[in-house]
């Protein structure tokens, strides 16, 4: 009898040991290993369903092959490191902050209108034009154009962030270093 009991002890502490193993591993792929985000691969697998009338801020980096191409590639991540700590700084524990791309991020706002959604990407975009790093004893600073989008009910995450790429392109397009909210048949640039 004492002997089945500690087989039985046994086992169970083998499972748990595997289900931890199991946690720690989904936890290792989910995350981006350069920046510490999600990645992309994590994204995909999200239910759809788990966000509802959240706002969805597409960010890409304006003109950063120049920073790689002036600074070295290693300064770019370093550049990159400092964009992914801005985002995740401003992220709540239900947001899903996201390296999407090279030098691409999704931040998923859960449960935020696109008016509270826009005044968050606006704080971001203003913390990343004053932030620097140095190079050189030279400060360099980089800007980031960023689209918006909302995820009604009936919208797939996919849907919507197809749509904040959008909105993201209108900012590029008229100049870069700005936020764009995408409307159905309408872009609204905000600033
Ligand atoms: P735009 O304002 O139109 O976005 O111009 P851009 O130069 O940012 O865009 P482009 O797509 O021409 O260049 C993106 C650059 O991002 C090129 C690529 O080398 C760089 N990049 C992508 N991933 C990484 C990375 O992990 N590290 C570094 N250092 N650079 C990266
Ligand atoms: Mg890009
Ligand atoms: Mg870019």
């Amino acid at each position: 009898m004492r002997s089945d009991s500690m087989i039985i002890e046994n086992l169970l502490k083998i499972i748990v040991s595997q289900q931890q193993e199991i946690d720690r591993l989904n936890t290792v792929i989910a995350k981006d290993i350069q920046t510490g985000l999600y990645n992309r691969g994590y994204c995909m697998q999200l239910e759809d369903n788990f966000f509802i009338n959240s706002s969805v801020l597409m960010f890409d980096i304006d003109n950063f092959k120049n920073i790689n191409d002036t600074y070295g590639h290693h300064f770019g991540d370093k550049m990159l490191l400092m964009v992914a700590s801005i985002l995740s700084k401003n992220s709540r524990n239900s947001d899903i902050p996201i390296r999407y791309g090279g030098e691409e991020f999704v931040l998923i706002l859960n449960g935020c209108s696109l008016e509270n959604a826009y005044n968050v990407a606006e704080k971001i975009r203003k913390e990343i034009e004053r932030s620097y790093l140095t190079f050189n004893g030279n400060k360099v600073s980089i800007t980031v154009s960023i689209g918006i989008s909302l995820k009604k009910s009936d919208d797939s995450l996919w849907q919507s962030i197809e749509e904040a790429d959008k909105a993201l392109y209108e900012s590029k397009a008229t100049g870069k270093n700005k936020v764009t909210i995408y409307q159905k048949d309408k872009i609204k640039r905000m600033t």
